[in-house]
C-alpha cells in the first residue's frame, strides 16, 4: 500500500467522459489499497479563453482580478471529477486552495509556493477520502486567490506530494512518457524507463514541454519521484528520478532542439576590460536572457562579440544596444533568426570523454557547420541554421546510439 498523488492535464479532463476515465483510473488505485490525493488541472482550452477574456477587457488588467478569473478552470474540474469519483462508489471530495490552505507568496499571476498544510488531507485520506485537489491555485498574503503561473498545476502536484510525504507523484499528459527526443522528428525515438532531475531540467529548458520547468526543480529539492504517463494508454511511464536511482548511465539521454533562439553579433567593439559588462549589463536591466556566448579573438584592438537571445526578444535588444552604442563604440550589430539550439544532455557525461567531439564529428560529417558552442557538465549545446534542424537531431540520435530497435 502506498499513498500517490494523480495529477491530470487539461487533455485527460476535456470532457465528461474523460473525466469519468480519470475517475476509472483513481478507482483502480483505491481498490488496489493505495492512499490517493488527485490534483486537476482545467478542462483543455478554458484557461487560454479565460485569459484572453482578462484581455479583451483590458490589456494592464489588475492581476489579482486575473487570478480570480483564472482560476475558476480548475475549481470546476475539482467538482466534476469529485462527482465522477462519487457516482463510481468512491468517497471523494473537492479541495480549492485556500481550503487545504496552499499558501503563496503574493506575486498574483506567478506566485509561488511558500507552505501547504498537509495535515488535514492526509487525515483524511487514511480515513478512506479521496480529496480532488484544484491545481494552479493557492491563498496569498492578502487572502486573495492566487495562480502559479502557465502550466503550474504540475507544480501544485509535486508540491503536494511533498507535502502529504507521497512515494510518488503520478503525471497524466497527452504523451506516454520523457522520449529521447522528439518523436515527431525522430521516428526511432525511445522512452525512457527513467531520467534524472537534472537532465529533465535542461530537456525541459531547451524545448521538451512535458512538464513546467518549476515542477521539476521542485521536486529535485523536495526528492519527490515523478512518473509522466498517458491517461489515454495502459503503459507504464517515464519516471523522473536522484540520478542515484539510475544505474546504467548512458553519456548522453536525451537530444533537445529549440528554435525560439536568434543570434546577435556586435561588430568591431573595442577590446578591453567591461566590454562585456557594457554590453550585457543594460541586456540584464531590460529582462533579456541571454544564453550561448562567444568572443572572437581581437584583431585591431576590435573584436566580435556573438551570442543567443530568445528570438522574441530580439527587437528589444536591439533597441538596448543602439541606445547604448556610442558609449561602447561598436560598428554594427548583425542579427539572425534562422538558427537552432541543439542541445544532447546526459549525467553519464561527468564520467564519460569524447560526448562533444561525437557532436561536431557527427555534424561535420553532415557537412553542417557550427556557430556557437556552450557546454556545461551534463550538456552540450550548439547553434546552427535552422535549416539542419530536423537532420542534425536523427543523425545525433543514431550517432549516441539512442535510436530503438
Ligand atoms: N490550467 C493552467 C494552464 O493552462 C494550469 C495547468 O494546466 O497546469 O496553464
Ligand atoms: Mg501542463
Amino acid at each position: 500500500m502506498a499513498r500517490i498523488v494523480m495529477k491530470f492535464g487539461g487533455t485527460s479532463v476535456a470532457d465528461l467522459d474523460r473525466i469519468r476515465n480519470v475517475a476509472a483510473r483513481v478507482k483502480r488505485e483505491v481498490d488496489a489499497g493505495h492512499e490517493v490525493a488527485v490534483v486537476v488541472s482545467a478542462m483543455a482550452g478554458v484557461t487560454n479563453q479565460l485569459v484572453a477574456w482578462c484581455q479583451s477587457l483590458s490589456p494592464l488588467h489588475d492581476a489579482r482580478e486575473y487570478d480570480a478569473v483564472v482560476a475558476t478552470g480548475e475549481q470546476v474540474t475539482a467538482g466534476l471529477t469529485a462527482i465522477a469519483l462519487q457516482e463510481l462508489g468512491v468517497e471523494a471530495r473537492s479541495w480549492q486552495g485556500w481550503q487545504i490552505p496552499l499558501l503563496t507568496d503574493g506575486a498574483h499571476g506567478k506566485a509561488r509556493i511558500d507552505r501547504i498544510e498537509g495535515a488535514e488531507l492526509i487525515r483524511r485520506m487514511q480515513a478512506g477520502q479521496v480529496p480532488v485537489v484544484a491545481g494552479f491555485q493557492g491563498i496569498g498574503p492578502d487572502h486573495r486567490v492566487t495562480t502559479l503561473g502557465r502550466g503550474g498545476s504540475d507544480t501544485s502536484a509535486v508540491a503536494l506530494a511533498a507535502a502529504l510525504h507521497a512515494e510518488r507523484c503520478d503525471i497524466y499528459t497527452d504523451v506516454d512518457g520523457i522520449y529521447t527526443t522528439d518523436p515527431r522528428i525522430v521516428a526511432k525515438a525511445r522512452k525512457l524507463d527513467r531520467i534524472a532531475y537534472e537532465e529533465m531540467l535542461e530537456l525541459a529548458s531547451v524545448g521538451a514541454k512535458v512538464l513546467q520547468t518549476r515542477s521539476v526543480e521542485l521536486a529535485m529539492k523536495e526528492r519527490v519521484r515523478v512518473q509522466v504517463l498517458s491517461s489515454f494508454a495502459d503503459t507504464p511511464g517515464s519516471l523522473v528520478v536522484d540520478e542515484d536511482e539510475i544505474v546504467e548511465k548512458a553519456a548522453v539521454a536525451g537530444i533537445a532542439y529549440s528554435r525560439e533562439e536568434a543570434k546577435l553579433t556586435v561588430r568591431r567593439v573595442p577590446d578591453r576590460p567591461g566590454i562585456a559588462a557594457a554590453i550585457f549589463g543594460p541586456l540584464a536591466a531590460a529582462g533579456i536572457n541571454v544564453d550561448m556566448i562567444v568572443q572572437n579573438i581581437g584583431a585591431d584592438g576590435l573584436t566580435d562579440m556573438t551570442f543567443t537571445l530568445p528570438r522574441a526578444d530580439l527587437p528589444r535588444a536591439r533597441k538596448v544596444l543602439d541606445g547604448v552604442r556610442a558609449g561602447i563604440g561598436f560598428a554594427e550589430l548583425l542579427a539572425d533568426a534562422d538558427v537552432a539550439k541543439i542541445s544532447v544532455v546526459g549525467v553519464g557525461m561527468r564520467s564519460h570523454a569524447g560526448v562533444a567531439n561525437t557532436m561536431f564529428r557527427t555534424l561535420a560529417e553532415k557537412g553542417i557547420n557550427i556557430q556557437v558552442i556552450s557546454t556545461s557538465e551534463i550538456k552540450v549545446s550548439v547553434l546552427i541554421g535552422a535549416e539542419y534542424t530536423e537532420l542534425a537531431v536523427r543523425a545525433l540520435h543514431t550517432a549516441y546510439g539512442l535510436d530503438a530497435a
